[in-house]
C-alpha cells in the first residue's frame, strides 16, 4: 500500500497514553529507552552530580596556524613519523557525554569540571537527534562525547519569540543552547530547537576501540549518531592550513556558531604512545578562533525611530574587534533590557556578535564603573517629530503614535525594499530619503505610481538609471506572498513569523479579515503577535493601502507562486496540525526550496498531506479524497535526503 500512512498520529498519542499508563502501574517495566521517555514531564529540583568514568579531555590551544604548525613538528618529533591528522570544527555548544548501557540510553551529564558535571538526561532525552538506542552493534558500556549546539536561525526565531512575549533575550546560540539544556522541567527543553553532533569516546567496554579517530567517526556513524560532516582528514600537515582559512571564512555563513577548529592525531596507537600532560592530551590542539566577544567602552546611548514607530535605543561604541570585524555600534533591544542588564552610557561593555547579525551588548563590568555612570532613560518626546511617546504597560518598547512621523515612514520605505521584502535593488536609504523630502511618495503604495519624470527630478538620478529602478520596483511585484507580509512591517512579523502567517493564510483577503481567535489557532503565533496582526489590519488607513498594493500588481497569494526547480518540483503539499520539531512555516520554506508547491488548501492538486498533532478537518476530507497521508518523521526524512523516498512495497 503505497498511500496509507504508517501510523496516524491519533493513534500514536493513543498507544503512548496507554504505554505511559502501563509504565506508571507497572515502573519495572519501564526501560530507559522507553518512547515514553521522549515526552518529559518530571520536573525536579535540582540536577544530580554524574561522575564521568572517564574524564573529559580539556585541550591545549593554538591562537595562529603557525602555533599549530609548531604542534604538529612537536608531535611528529616525539613519534619519529609524520601522522596523519583529523581536523573537526569545533563547536560552540556545550559540552556533554553520553552513558549507554547495552546499547540502551542510560545517562547524559554536562562536562562539568571534566571530572564530575551535572546528570540532564530527561532534557537530553527530549533531542530528536540523539538516538535513545544505538542501532548497530551496541559495546557492553560506552561513553559518547559531544556538544549540544543550537543553530543561529533557531536562536534568532527563539529570540524573536521571546520579544514577542516580552521575555528576556538570550545573548548568544551558545547560552540558549546551555539555558535549554539546563532546564528543570525537560518539557522546555523538548520546546527549544537543539541538536547535537558528537566526536569521541570516554570509557568503552566489551569492544575494542576504533583504530583510528576516523575509524571512531565511522563508528558513531553506525551508531545512529550525529557526525558532523564537515571534518577533514589530512595524510599529514600538508593542507591543514588552507582548510582553517577555509573554516575562517565558512565560519560567518555556516548554520551554527563555531570557535576554532580541533586537530587531532588520528591513530590511536600514537595517541597513546604520545599521552598526556595533566588532563590535556599531547595528540590534539585546539586551533582558537579570534572571540566573537570582546570588551570596549560605551560611548552613548542613541535611540532610532523604528518603522512601527517603536524607540530602538542603541549603542554606540569605542570601535573594536570582534571576531575579526570591526565594531562601532550595537544593538540594546529596548529601555527595560538596558535596565535589566543595568547599561550605563561610560560603561565597559561586553560586546558579541553572532553570525551576520547585529552585534549586542551583552553586560557592563560593573568593576570598571567610576561612579559618575548615570542610568538611561528614553526621551519624553520623538526626537524626529516631537510627538509624546507612548508606552504600553504590557510591553517593553515605547512609541512614536504619530503615524505621520518622517522617521517612521523613513523606516517603512526602507524596510519595505530591503532584500527580505520587496527587494527594490537601487532604492537604497538616501533616495528614499530624497523621496519622501521632495513628497514624491509618501508611502510604500506610492513606489508603484513613480515615473521616470519623478525620479529624474532627483540629483544624480539620470535616464538610465531611472529605467533601471522603474524595472527594478516593477520585478518586485513578483516577490512571493510571504515578502510582501513581511514588507508591511507590522510589529512583530519579521520573516520567519511572515512565513508562519501565509502558510496559514495564503492569500490576503483571508490574511486581512482574520480575527485575534483565528490569527491564535496559528502553531506559532503568539497573542502579542496576533493582537498586533489583527490592529495593523483594524486600520482603516492599512486596508486602503492593502487595496492599493492589490492595484498595483503585487503577489497576494500563495497560490500558483513559481516554483523552484527542485527534487521535489511538481509535488504539491500541504501540512496540517502541530509539528514537533520544526515549525511549519520552516517546514514549509524547506519544502519550497526543494521546489515543491505549497497548497492553499485540501483538494485534489495535493500530492502529500502531512498530519502533524491535532490536525483538523483536511485529514478527514484527504482521507475522502483518497490523498496519500503522512507523518512528521516523513517529512523530516524527506527535508534530510531532499527527495521522496518511497518504499517499493508497503
Ligand atoms: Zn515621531
Amino acid at each position: 500500500m503505497l498511500d496509507s500512512p504508517t501510523i496516524a498520529d491519533a493513534e500514536f498519542d493513543a498507544l503512548l497514553r496507554r504505554l505511559i499508563e502501563l509504565e506508571q502501574a507497572h515502573p519495572e517495566l519501564q526501560s530507559p529507552d522507553s518512547p515514553s521517555q521522549r515526552v518529559g514531564g518530571q520536573v525536579s529540583s535540582t540536577f544530580r552530580a554524574h561522575r564521568h568514568l572517564e574524564p573529559m579531555l580539556s585541550l591545549g590551544n593554538a591562537f595562529t596556524p603557525g602555533e599549530v604548525a609548531a604542534w604538529y613538528e612537536r608531535v611528529a618529533g616525539l613519534l619519529g613519523r609524520r601522522p596523519p591528522v583529523m581536523a573537526e570544527p569545533k563547536i560552540d555548544g556545550l559540552a556533554i557525554s553520553l552513558t549507554y548501557d547495552h546499547g540502551s540510553f542510560v545517562t547524559g551529564a554536562t562536562r562539568g569540571n571534566g571530572v564530575e558535571g551535572e546528570d540532564v538526561t530527561p532534557n537530553l532525552r527530549t533531542l530528536h537527534e540523539l538516538p535513545l538506542r544505538l542501532r548497530t552493534d551496541p559495546p557492553d558500556l560506552v561513553e559518547i562525547r559531544g556538544e549540544v549546539y543550537m543553530p543561529i536561525a533557531g536562536f534568532e526565531q527563539l529570540n524573536e519569540r521571546r520579544a514577542a512575549d516580552g521575555q528576556p533575550l538570550f545573548a548568544n546560540p551558545r547560552n540558549s543552547a546551555a539555558g535549554s539544556l539546563r532546564q528543570l522541567d525537560p518539557s522546555v527543553t523538548k520546546g527549544r530547537p537543539l541538536r547535537l553532533f558528537t566526536y569521541a569516546l570516554g570509557a568503552l567496554e566489551g569492544q575494542s576501540r576504533p583504530p583510528t579517530q576516523s575509524a571512531l567517526l565511522d563508528q558513531l556513524r553506525t551508531w545512529g549518531q550525529p557526525v558532523n560532516d564537515l571534518i577533514r582528514a589530512f595524510p599529514e600537515i600538508t593542507g591543514l592550513e588552507a582548510f582553517l582559512e577555509e573554516m575562517l571564512d565558512r565560519r560567518e555563513h555556516l548554520p551554527y556558531e563555531i570557535d576554532g577548529v580541533v586537530i587531532k592525531v588520528d591513530d590511536l596507537a600514537a595517541q597513546m604512545e604520545l599521552g598526556f600532560v595533566g588532563r590535556e592530551p599531547r595528540w590534539a590542539i585546539a586551533f582558537k578562533f579570534a572571540p566573537m566577544q570582546a570588551t570596549t567602552r560605551l560611548r552613548e546611548i542613541r535611540v532610532n525611530i523604528g518603522r512601527t514607530g517603536s524607540l530602538n535605543p542603541y549603542a554606540v561604541l569605542e570601535p573594536v574587534r570582534v571576531g575579526g570585524v570591526t565594531v562601532s555600534q550595537a544593538t540594546l533591544h529596548n529601555e527595560q533590557d538596558i535596565h535589566r542588564k543595568d547599561i550605563r552610557p561610560g560603561d565597559r561593555v561586553i560586546v558579541h556578535r553572532a553570525g551576520d547579525v547585529i552585534p549586542q551588548v551583552v553586560k557592563p563590568i560593573v568593576e570598571d564603573r567610576t561612579g559618575d555612570e548615570q542610568p538611561f532613560s528614553l526621551p519624553d518626546h520623538c526626537p524626529s517629530c516631537g510627538t509624546l511617546i507612548v508606552r504600553r504597560e504590557d510591553e517593553a518598547m515605547a512609541y512614536c503614535p504619530n503615524p505621520n512621523c518622517p522617521a517612521r515612514r523613513y523606516e517603512q520605505i526602507n524596510h519595505f525594499v530591503s532584500q527580505a521584502g520587496m527587494d527594490i535593488r537601487g532604492l537604497g536609504s538616501r533616495l528614499a530619503a530624497a523621496l519622501l523630502d521632495r513628497g514624491l511618495i509618501h508611502d510604500v503604495a506610492d513606489l508603484y505610481r513613480l515615473t521616470a519624470g519623478d525620479l529624474m527630478q532627483l540629483p544624480n538620478i539620470k535616464e538610465k538609471s531611472a529605467e533601471n529602478l522603474l524595472r527594478a520596483i516593477d520585478r518586485s511585484k513578483e516577490r512571493p506572498f510571504r515578502s510582501v507580509v513581511n514588507a508591511l512591517g507590522i510589529r512583530f512579523v519579521g520573516d520567519q513569523n511572515a512565513e508562519l502567517l501565509v502558510a496559514a493564510f495564503p492569500d490576503i483577503e483571508r490574511l486581512r479579515h482574520a480575527t485575534v481567535a483565528d490569527l491564535r489557532t496559528v502553531h506559532g503565533v503568539g497573542d502579542r503577535m496576533a493582537e498586533s496582526v489583527a490592529e495593523w489590519f483594524a486600520e482603516p488607513r492599512n486596508q486602503a493601502l492593502i487595496d492599493r498594493l492589490i492595484a498595483a500588481g503585487l503577489t497576494m497569494s500563495t497560490v500558483g507562486e513559481t516554483p523552484v526547480d527542485g527534487p521535489l518540483a511538481g509535488t504539491t503539499f500541504l501540512l496540517t496540525g502541530r509539528l514537533d520539531d520544526l515549525s511549519r512555516g520552516e517546514a514549509e520554506r524547506q519544502l519550497l526550496q526543494l521546489g515543491a508547491r505549497i497548497a492553499p488548501g485540501m483538494s485534489r492538486a495535493v500530492d502529500y498531506l502531512v498530519v502533524g498533532a491535532d490536525p483538523g478537518s483536511k485529514l478527514k476530507r484527504a482521507q475522502e479524497l483518497g490523498t496519500a497521508v503522512r507523518d512528521e518523521a516523513w517529512l523530516r526524512r524527506v527535508l534530510e535526503t531532499r527527495r521522496l523516498d518511497e518504499p517499493a512495497t508497503g
